[in-house]
This record gives structure tokens, C-alpha cells and sequence, in this order.
């Protein structure tokens, strides 16, 4: 798979939600027992170096998240055979309108709108499954201009990434192209025109980051 080919050939984006139990309970929401999904549009992605959006009332908050590329289509896969199934990694931000999504949550309303803006799922590029040998053990970072917002590791997710997988095919086919968010880890907060937010993510056998990306953010202008 090419450096940025997924995020045309993909068909659905799948985020998990509330994988890290301080993330969890930073928003005051209770620790799943079962791992707990929504979709994103494709329409969403902005690729690295991109300008994130920001719609007229909305409390945007980034959300640093492994994104799982798969490589190979399933459909009830056992979570011991889900590893073949991935082509690689990326790094993205799960962008979200925490005040709508507030809103939402209490009227029983879909998260489609608070989650699914254009430039909601700013990416990476692709990076290739053997440079991440563990998923389990991922050292997560994002910066607001110079300020450390979140810093985590993927070792703190309640489900594993074979867990998910085998947990999203039992419900929808995973395609090739297919995007899995796995979650944020805690630290999460709003972003606003003018800031800048970079983001990282190191392999824990890695010396130094394997990637990064930046995106400045700005106000949406109408078109209309
Ligand atoms: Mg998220």
C-alpha cells in the first residue's frame, strides 16, 4: 500500500471510544466492559500538513490516536488470526465538538455530526506494519504550539488492537483501506485558529519518534 493510497481506498472509518480508562474518566464517562465504536466519514481526513478547520460554535478537542490500516479483508475474525489482516499503521487525530457531542450524549442523538466535520480525522502517512512490531507498546505524544497536551502509550488501552478487529468483524466487514481509530489516551482539550498541533508517535524499541506531523488550525470559511 502506497504512502497515502488508503485514505482514498478505504470505505469507513471505524473509532473506538473510550479504549484508556483515564480518558475515560476525564469526560466522567464510565469504563466499557465491551469495546464501544462509531463511524467517521472518509470526507474527514486531511492529510499531514494540512489546515484543521475550526466550524462556528464548536469546541474542537484533539484526540491523538493509532489508526490501524487493513490490508485484507475479514469478516469474523478470531482475534489470534487478526494480525494478518492489518497492512499497517498510521497516526491520526480523532477531532471532536466536544459542546455538540455533550449535547448529543444527553438527548440519545448520533455522534455523526460532533465527529464527522471535513478535517475531523487529520492522518499520517502510512506507515508500514513492520515498523510498529507491538501495537501493545506505542509511546503516544500531541503538542499545542509548545504546550505537551497528551502522552501516553498504547499499552494503557483496555482492548487490544486484535480484540478490536476481532470485535468490529463480527459486526461489518473490515476492508482493505479500512481505518481503525483506537482510541485516546488521556489529556484531551481545545484547539483554536492559530494554534499548531504536532503530534508523534514512537515504537517503545525505538530510539527516537518514527513520525510526526503537524497542522496548523484555522476558522472554516463559509462557501456559500
Ligand atoms: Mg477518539
Amino acid at each position: 500500500m502506497s504512502a497515502r493510497s488508503f485514505l482514498s481506498t478505504g470505505r469507513k472509518i471505524v473509532a473506538i471510544g473510550r479504549n484508556f480508562s483515564e480518558h475515560a474518566k476525564e469526560l466522567g464517562n464510565a469504563v466499557p466492559k465491551s469495546p464501544f465504536f462509531f463511524l467517521k466519514p472518509t470526507s474527514s481526513y486531511l492529510p499531514n500538513g494540512g489546515s484543521i478547520e475550526i466550524p462556528k460554535g464548536c469546541d474542537v478537542h484533539h484526540e491523538v490516536e493509532l489508526a490501524v490500516v487493513i490490508g485484507k479483508e475479514t469478516r469474523d475474525c478470531r482475534a489470534s488470526h487478526a494480525m494478518d489482516h492489518i497492512a499497517g499503521y498510521a497516526l491520526a487525530l480523532d477531532l471532536t465538538a466536544r459542546n455538540l457531542q455533550n449535547e448529543a450524549k444527553k438527548k440519545g442523538l448520533p455522534w455523526s455530526t460532533s465527529k464527522g466535520y471535513d478535517t475531523f480525522t487529520p492522518i499520517s502517512d502510512f506507515i508500514p506494519k513492520a515498523s510498529i512490531p507491538d501495537p501493545a507498546d506505542v509511546h503516544l505524544w500531541l503538542k499545542v504550539n509548545d504546550q505537551l497536551r497528551q502522552n501516553g502509550n498504547t499499552k494503557d488501552m483496555i482492548f487490544s488492537v486484535p480484540q478490536l478487529i476481532e470485535h468490529i468483524s463480527s459486526i461489518m466487514r473490515l476492508e482493505v483501506g479500512d481505518v481503525i481509530l483506537t482510541g485516546t489516551p488521556s489529556g484531551v482539550g481545545p484547539i483554536k485558529a492559530g494554534d499548531v498541533v504536532t503530534a508523534g508517535l514512537k515504537p517503545d524499541s525505538a530510539l527516537r519518534d518514527s513520525l510526526a506531523v503537524k497542522f496548523n488550525v484555522i476558522d472554516r470559511q463559509s462557501t456559500s
